[in-house]
Parts: C-alpha cells; sequence; structure tokens
C-alpha cells in the first residue's frame, strides 16, 4: 500500500533490526518522502545500501538529522546522549524527535536536557523483537499486532505525539501511553529479567563439566533450546539495558530470589502441594498470554516459528 508521506524527511539513527525493519515500513507504505539512514560503520550503511533501505547514507548523525522532520533513534541506549549533543545543533526547528529504547526513564534526561527547546522529543518503545541484530534482521511485520508504547515528559506536545502515533499505527502496533517509570518496572518483570534469567541459566550450562555439556547440546529441545535464543540477543543493547534500568531490575531480582527460596524450600522438603499450586498459577498466567494474542514470537515470513 503506498500513500502520502506522514514524514518528508526521516532520519534513521541506527539501522539494525528496529531501525531497519522501521525504514521497510516506510518504504512499503510510502510512509517517507526520503529516508536518511545513520550508522556507526560503514559495512553496515553498504548493507543497507544493497538492500536500498535509505536514499542518502552516512556515518554522521548531524549531517543524517539536519532537515529532517522525524529523526528516530535506533541505537541502545547508552549512545544517546552523545548522539543528541551531535543532532542538536542541526535539527531544524520543529522536527520531532522520537526513539525506540528499551529503557525510558534513565534516557529522558540524556536527550531532553540536550535539544533545543523548538523541537519536539516524543520517546517510545516498540514490544516487539528477535534476537537477531543488524539491517538484515529487520522485517517489515515485525510490529504487527504488538504494542508500542509512548513515555511522554509533562509538557510533550500532543501533536507530536500523534504524528509518531500514527506512523506505528500504520506499522500494524496499538498504542498506549505510560509513565515512563511505570514502563521501566514493568518492563523489567516482563523482559530484561527474563533475559538475565536465560543469559544466567546458559552461562551456567556452559561451564558445566564437559562431559555434561555436550549432552546439553545434544539434548536441547527438552527446554533449554528456548534460553538460548533469548541469550543470543545482543550483549551491547543488553548490557545497556541492565545498566539503565538498574534500580527496576534489581527490584524484581529480589522479588525472584524470595519465589525461588519458596520453590527450593518445597522442592528440598518434598512439599509436592506447594509446587503444584504454584504451577498451576503460572499456567494461567501463561493462558492470558495466549489469549492475549501475544504468544507467537514475530517472525519474518519464510522463518519457522518453532
Ligand atoms: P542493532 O540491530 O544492534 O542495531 C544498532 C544500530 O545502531 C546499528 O545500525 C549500529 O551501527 C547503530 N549504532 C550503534 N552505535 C551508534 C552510534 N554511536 N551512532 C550511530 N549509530 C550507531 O540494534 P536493535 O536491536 O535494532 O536495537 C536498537 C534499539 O532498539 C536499542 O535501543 C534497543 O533497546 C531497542 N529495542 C530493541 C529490540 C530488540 O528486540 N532488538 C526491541 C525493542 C527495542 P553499526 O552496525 O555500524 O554498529
Amino acid at each position: 500500500m503506498s500513500g502520502v508521506p506522514l514524514f518528508d524527511r526521516v532520519a534513521l539513527i541506527g539501522i539494525g533490526l528496529i531501525g531497519s525493519s522501521v525504514a521497510r515500513v516506510m518504504r512499503r507504505d510510502g510512509l517517507a518522502g526520503t529516508i536518511v539512514a545513520c550508522a556507526r560503520t560503514e559495512a553496515t550503511l553498504e548493507t543497507v545500501r544493497e538492500l536500498g533501505l535509505a536514499d542518502d547514507i552516512s556515518t554522521d548523525p548531524a549531517a543524517a538529522a539536519r532537515d529532517a522532520d522525524l529523526v528516530m533513534i535506533c541505537t541502545p541506549v547508552s549512545t544517546y546522549a552523545a548522539i543528541a549533543d551531535r543532532i542538536a545543533p542541526a535539527l531544524k526547528s520543529g522536527a520531532i524527535v522520537t526513539d525506540v529504547g528499551s529503557v525510558k526513564a534513565a534516557i529522558l534526561d540524556d536527550v531532553l536536557s540536550r535539544l533545543p527547546p523548538d523541537v519536539h522529543f516524543v520517546p517510545g518503545h516498540p514490544i516487539a523483537g528477535t534476537e537477531m541484530s543488524g539491517p538484515e534482521a529487520g522485517f517489515e511485520t515485525l510490529f504487527e499486532d504488538r504494542w508500542f508504547l509512548i513515555t511522554p515528559q509533562p509538557g510533550c506536545d500532543p501533536a507530536a505525539v500523534e504524528r509518531v502515533a500514527e506512523f506505528w499505527r500504520r506499522a500494524g502496533s496499538q498504542i498506549d501511553v505510560l509513565d515512563p517509570e511505570h514502563h521501566d518496572q514493568v518492563l523489567a518483570i516482563t523482559s530484561h529479567l527474563p533475559h538475565l534469567i536465560a543469559y544466567t541459566i546458559v552461562g551456567t550450562a556452559n561451564d558445566l563439566e564437559d562431559h555434561i555439556k555436550s549432552e546439553v547440546i545434544k539434548y536441547s529441545a527438552s527446554g533449554f533450546r528456548d534460553f538460548t535464543r533469548i541469550a543470543g540477543s545482543d550483549p551491547i543493547m543488553w548490557r545497556d539495558v541492565f545498566l539503565a534500568n538498574r534500580e527496576a531490575v534489581l527490584e524484581m531480582l529480589g522479588r525472584l530470589w524470595e519465589d525461588l527460596a519458596i520453590l527450593q524450600r518445597a522442592i528440598r522438603v518434598g512439599d509436592g502441594e506447594t509446587l503444584e499450586a504454584f504451577f498451576r498459577r503460572t499456567r494461567e498466567i501463561r493462558r492470558g498470554v495466549i489469549e492475549a494474542g501475544q504468544h507467537v514470537p514475530p517472525a519474518p515470513p519464510d522463518q519457522d516459528q518453532q
């Protein structure tokens, strides 16, 4: 479907899994007059050129952001402050700057305090992703039937919020508006802690003695395989998420320890009743996820969704 562009000129600062999926949606539906892609390395930009994802490319965020109506920051969250410093002098009056970062409270100051007052910042986060990285990993259906969370700061321009929301609706997402701290607490338990657990289990398995380790890979379909998928996620992105959302993750980790101790004791003393009651409760949660249509991870059309 092609239509009238929502934005004349769009700068994507960072064009990996998320940025390239945004570019694909914009290309498919004609939502941007011109797309300029910015990455750190020439190699990534060469791939972007080969894939035809952008009209122009640059390793310089300021050059990419110049004259853009929409600047979308799609890089790991630790880069935000430096990128905001770079783009600030190049932004035109009335430009909208938005982002897709997985942590919202910590990034607000990093960006907002550095942008000129006549530029609108609309922070956001697509609740969609895979464990893959880079421009080849993106696909245009990534955001379909997923949530896009907007975490506006006080004074955030409603018209700018609406323009950003409209793009995400066209990408197939539903929009919700959340307070940034609340967002970070919810995501700490739904996304950040599961990744920490997966990284831990896979790391623990890797430290086992060699004769056990070889069997772990061989028989991984028994549950371990699902953890390895999550633990294969980008190390830089996840390093940044844990450092930027430290307090909420530590709070949820504390609660997890308490529950683990309950299960540990139940196993030690042979308390099947406690174990069964706990597992029945969690099975209900799984049913709720299925009913909400959030159980299948998004995958490119030609990818096996095991
Ligand atoms: P990615 O595939 O690793 O891509 C990151 C991109 O950022 C690359 O193009 C990289 O360029 C570029 N980049 C890194 N540092 C830069 C800098 N200083 N200046 C300019 N470009 C820079 O990452 P992603 O998975 O798309 O994640 C991007 C953001 O989306 C993160 O903030 C993450 O929290 C958020 N997010 C991710 C997911 C997910 O499932 N992956 C889901 C929702 C939100 P090079 O390739 O040249 O290094």
